[in-house]
């Protein structure tokens, strides 16, 4: 076995998981229209479009770690040995936990350099403009691959989801000025329940929050 081996099976075990996150995303979650824990937790992220720790955030890692230690690992060790079981079962584990890291900071952090730009616009646009777009939230070439990328030049967001990224607003509820080149904020802040029981609806159904 050549050691160069392992490195190469860290950077395709990250990608693994990038694939695994798109297509997770896609048919998990979206295409399952809230059928199932995966689905209907996710789909339940998209009527409000806050994030916050809770315990399926547990399960996840776990279910991830399965996979790395039943799966990748095993099937690494048999191709080229253990070094690269264990580097593509660490990539793949790393690429979810960029995974996490990334979509959390999206929602509750501002962008500081030009990926955490693109990386907020891309998965706001999946948000808020078209949800069966933008599968890919750490990467986008798995959405260029399958035909799914979309990219306006402003997303436009609802005022009253707008409060699920703080970041985005200022003391009175408005655009922060930084931000007017990437984003337009629409309709009213007002929120009662029968707007709440439209947003979930269309939610479920992977259809943008109308204005
Ligand atoms: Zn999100
Ligand atoms: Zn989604």
């Amino acid at each position: 076995m050549t050691w160069l081996l392992v490195p190469v099976a860290f950077v395709v075990g990250m990608n693994l998981w990038y694939l695994a996150e798109y297509l997770l995303h896609r048919f998990a979650m979206h295409e399952l229209k809230g059928k199932g824990m995966m689905s209907s937790q996710h789909l339940t992220h998209h009527v409000t479009a806050g994030w916050f720790f809770d315990y399926h955030h547990v399960l996840s890692w776990v279910g991830v770690g399965l996979v790395g230690g039943a799966v990748w690992f095993p099937l690494g060790w048999w191709l080229a040995g253990p070094w690269v079981g264990l580097a593509l079962s660490l990539g793949w584990a790393l690429g979810y936990a960029s995974y996490e890291w990334t979509h959390a900071m999206c929602h509750l952090r501002a962008p500081k350099n030009r990926y955490q730009r693109w990386v907020r616009r891309h998965h706001f646009h999946h948000h808020f403009g078209h949800p069966m777009s933008n599968q890919g939230v750490t990467v986008g070439w798995w959405d260029q691959l399958f035909g799914t990328s979309e990219l306006p030049r402003t997303v436009k967001i609802p005022r009253r989801l707008a409060q699920g990224l703080p970041w985005l607003l200022d003391e009175d509820g408005n655009l922060k000025p930084e931000f007017a080149e990437d984003y337009e904020l629409v309709g009213s802040v007002g929120i009662d329940d029968r707007q709440r029981e439209i947003d979930r609806v269309r939610a479920f159904a992977s259809q943008a929050p109308t204005d």
